[in-house]
């Protein structure tokens, strides 16, 4: 597939498990959006991912929640329920398939997630299908050590032919699982997170 940038719409897809949404992941998104001009971004919480228990995951109507209160005050942001309707195990190679299906050919896709994950990526579903499919964008927080990102590029670029790009943000020094030890200890999460997700985990007793 030509994933080259002369296609006619480009949409970022925020791939995460958002639990939750904070500031890290918003900045993230608007960052790439600028960098790469991209017409929009789609935040699509994960459903039931590949490598994780999901009996740790919260339930995926408050993720979706959480999720829309974020990205609501961000006229290019949309929040996407794809991957949280399927009841079996989602794989980003089939989420991005249906949206080429959706789309249409002439869409751009730029997968944006943690460089964490992105570390792992041959080791994801048909990875190399994957990889021809659209492009990817590594998030980084500061301090994280990026030689091993690199050589992953390399590798992959050597390998596949196919470029990673990689992005270092400084307000993902906030993470999902600070917050949800901060709430469990009853510490303050105000300006980690909008208001209003803030709001929604006190009265729905999320992270207790
Ligand atoms: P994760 O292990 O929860 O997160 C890895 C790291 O990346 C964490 O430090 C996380 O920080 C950060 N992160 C996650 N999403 C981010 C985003 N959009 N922007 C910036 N940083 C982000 O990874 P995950 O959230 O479960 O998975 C990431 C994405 O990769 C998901 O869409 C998942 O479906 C996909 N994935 C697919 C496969 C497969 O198809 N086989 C396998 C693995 C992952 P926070 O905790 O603060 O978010």
């Amino acid at each position: 597939m030509d994933l080259s940038t002369e296609k006619k719409q480009k949409i970022g897809i925020m791939g995460g498990t958002f639990d939750p949404v904070h500031y890290g992941h918003l900045v993230t998104a608007e960052a790439v959006r600028a960098e790469f001009n991209l017409d929009k971004v789609l935040f699509i919480p994960a459903g039931k991912p590949p490598h994780k228990d999901n009996e740790s995951i919260t339930e995926p109507v408050h993720r979706y929640r959480m999720t829309v209160l974020a990205a609501a005050t961000n006229p290019h942001f949309e929040v996407s329920r794809l991957e949280l309707e399927k009841s079996r195990t989602t794989y980003t190679v089939d989420t991005i398939k249906e949206l080429i299906s959706l789309y249409g050919e002439a869409t751009a896709f730029y997968f944006i997630t943690g460089a964490d994950a992105i570390l792992e990526i041959l080791t994801w579903h048909k990875a190399e299908e994957l990889l021809s499919l659209c492009q990817f964008v590594a998030a980084t927080r500061p301090g994280f050590n990026k030689q091993d990102l690199e050589q992953k590029i390399l590798e992959i670029q050597s390998k596949y032919n196919r470029r990673i790009f990689s992005i270092t943000v400084p307000s993902l020094a906030i993470s999902s699982t600070d917050i949800r030890n901060r709430v469990r200890c009853g510490m303050p999460i105000k300006y980690l997170l909008p208001e209003g997700v803030e709001k929604y985990i006190q009265e729905n007793g999320i992270y207790r």
